[in-house]
């Protein structure tokens, strides 16, 4: 069977995975017509060393149940296997080798994640390598993309006709899309938890059913 054309690539801590994550993911992959989604948690995230994350073992086992019945849906352990902490640009240059050069990437990411982007490592690099799909949350409504485009991207101007960022004589584009922002994070989730409140429907049952047996976010 021939790989995936258009690969939409999610990276992200995932702990845990919610609905806001597998909503986005399948608003991304229908409004840019993507073969597949690859959900990329990472090892060591460098962003979020100031709390202590979950393994990434059951930060995996999650995300495999999250996207269970999904068959345009994959989650790849491949940060695993790379030096820590994970960077996305150490990531996206292992896929490109490992898939050539005809497949067309696309990294899906949160406005609060993108409104960062200049403090990830080689960010300039990144579009070299794949394309953005960027996506509002509540605290980031999707007017505020223009402006660190402008401030991060200054090369890229808006196309209104494809509805994109692009550079001349640059690979890699960024793509906003207008969609409702889903009210829940992670962050959220676990706070929950804690304080014994129920996290249906904000995960999938069987993610709710993991974080129970393997007492989760209690402390
Ligand atoms: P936390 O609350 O711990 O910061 P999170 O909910 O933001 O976690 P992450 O795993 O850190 O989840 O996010 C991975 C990626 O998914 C980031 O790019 C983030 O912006 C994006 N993301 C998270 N939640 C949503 C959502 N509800 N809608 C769209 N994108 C989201």
């Amino acid at each position: 069977m021939p790989g995936p054309r258009r690969l939409g690539l999610f990276g992200g801590t995932f702990d845990p995975v919610h609905i806001g994550h597998l909503t986005a993911a399948e608003a991304v992959r229908q409004a840019l017509r993507l073969d597949a989604i690859w959900f990329l948690p990472a090892a060591l995230p460098p962003h979020k060393l100031e709390y202590p994350i979950s393994s990434f073992a059951d930060r995996l086992a999650m995300l495999e149940l999250a996207i269970g019945g999904r068959p345009a849906c994959a989650v790849s352990a491949l940060e695993a296997e790379l030096p820590k902490p994970s960077y996305t640009i150490d990531t996206l240059r292992e896929l490109r080798r490992q898939l050539g050069p005809l497949v067309e990437l696309f990294f899906i990411m949160g406005l609060d994640a993108f409104a960062e982007i200049d403090t990830w490592k080689a960010y300039n690099k990144l579009l070299s390598l794949a394309s953005f799909a960027v996506l509002a949350r509540p605290s980031h409504p999707l007017a505020t993309a223009e402006a660190i485009i402008k401030r991060c991207f200054v090369d890229f101007c808006h196309d209104p006709v494809a509805q994109v960022w692009i550079a001349q004589e640059r690979p890699g584009a960024i793509h906003v899309l207008n969609m409702e922002p889903v009210p829940v994070s992670s962050t959220a989730i676990r706070q929950v938890v804690r304080n014994s409140g129920s996290i249906e429907p904000l995960v999938p049952a069987a993610v709710a059913a993991y974080i129970r047996d393997h007492r989760l976010y209690l402390a």
